[in-house]
């Protein structure tokens, strides 16, 4: 069984805290940043719940396999673009 990925674009997000309020599994949080992000994506169960509840359109459900957009890099680890 494939596993899909949850992927946050940080620019975007506004940090409501809505995904992670919403998520069965406690995969998202909203960090000190004020951004949300995911801490626990092995717990993720592709229920997509995620994706439709944000108001900012800043979190998506990418089915494994697919190319994950190199500008919704982990915020721990993104790196600026020349
Ligand atoms: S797809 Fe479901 S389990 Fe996975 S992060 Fe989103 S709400 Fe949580
Ligand atoms: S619901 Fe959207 S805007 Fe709100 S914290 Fe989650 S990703 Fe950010």
């Amino acid at each position: 069984m494939g596993r899909n990925r949850v992927v946050i674009y940080p620019d975007w997000c506004k940090g409501c805290g809505i995904c992670a309020a919403f998520c069965p599994k406690k995969v998202l949080a909203v960090g000190l940043d004020g951004k949300a992000r995911v801490v626990n994506e092995e717990a993720c169960v592709n229920c997509g719940f995620c994706e439709p509840h944000c108001p900012d359109f800043a979190i998506v459900v990418i089915p494994e396999g697919e190319p994950v957009p190199p500008e919704s890099a982990p915020l721990d680890s993104k790196e600026e673009t020349p």
